[in-house]
């Protein structure tokens, strides 16, 4: 069963959450301010966490750096103003898997929370090894023959669904939805400027060992191959 922490201060909304959730079976606790969310959420023992970016105390955006901040990589669904590009950002810089803009309606709140706890399930305890590249999706750690590489969000994402196929050719309609849940048609250029940072990491500094994993597979996209 599914443990979620909701870290909101409207009782209301936080009563209708608790009892949709509740009905689909999930575990539910509530903490109506942000010390309270963070003290909760550092116990480390849900599987997601909704966090309102307007709470008394420390706001959403603390709280979510402080959890990350922390290294705990529970799935974080942030909820923001109405309107407000800058909060968005903001939450995903501060390291929020999501975030929905109130007001938003039930049924796309309840898709987004089963989309998070969807990865949140298959990356847990999970290790991913191709040739001497190590990702734990939990921990977000990646290692290449032992040294620890440091990967946005983004990246992480990116290499695990390389990883996950090591030797298939994935195309970058696939990456985009996959690691951005955006239309397949979407501007490749984000795959591509990701992957050139990729690159930069995980294969330049192993170049002298003759170490490339990262290749491109010509027309089509990207494949991770053991060197
Ligand atoms: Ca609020």
């Amino acid at each position: 069963m599914s443990y979620i922490l909701i870290v909101e201060d409207e009782v209301s909304l936080t009563s209708v959450l608790r009892r949709g959730f509740e009905a689909e079976g999930l575990r539910v606790d509530v903490a109506h301010d942000g010390d309270e969310g963070l003290r909760l959420a550092l116990e480390g023992e849900y599987d997601a966490i909704v966090l309102d970016v307007m709470l008394p105390g420390l706001d959403g955006h603390r709280v979510c750096s402080m959890i990350r901040a922390a290294g705990l990589w529970t799935p974080i669904l942030m909820l923001t103003a109405r309107d407000s590009e800058y909060d968005e950002t903001e939450g995903l810089d501060s390291g929020a898997d999501d975030y929905l803009t109130k007001p938003f309606s039930y049924l796309v709140l309840q898709a987004r929370l089963r989309a998070l706890l969807r990865r949140s399930a298959r990356g847990r305890a999970e290790r991913i090894e191709v040739g001497d590249l190590v990702l734990e999706p939990e921990t977000r750690r990646c290692t290449r023959a032992g040294a620890e590489l440091t990967l946005t969000a983004k990246e992480f994402d990116l290499l695990a669904v390389l990883a996950r196929r090591p030797g298939v050719a994935v195309s970058k309609a696939a990456l985009l939805e996959e690691v951005w849940d955006l239309p397949g048609d979407s501007d490749p250029n984000l795959v591509e400027v990701h992957v050139s940072a990729l690159r930069r990491k995980v294969d330049q500094p192993f170049a002298a060992a003759g170490g490339k994993l990262l290749h491109t597979a010509r027309g089509i996209g990207y494949r991770l191959v053991p060197a």
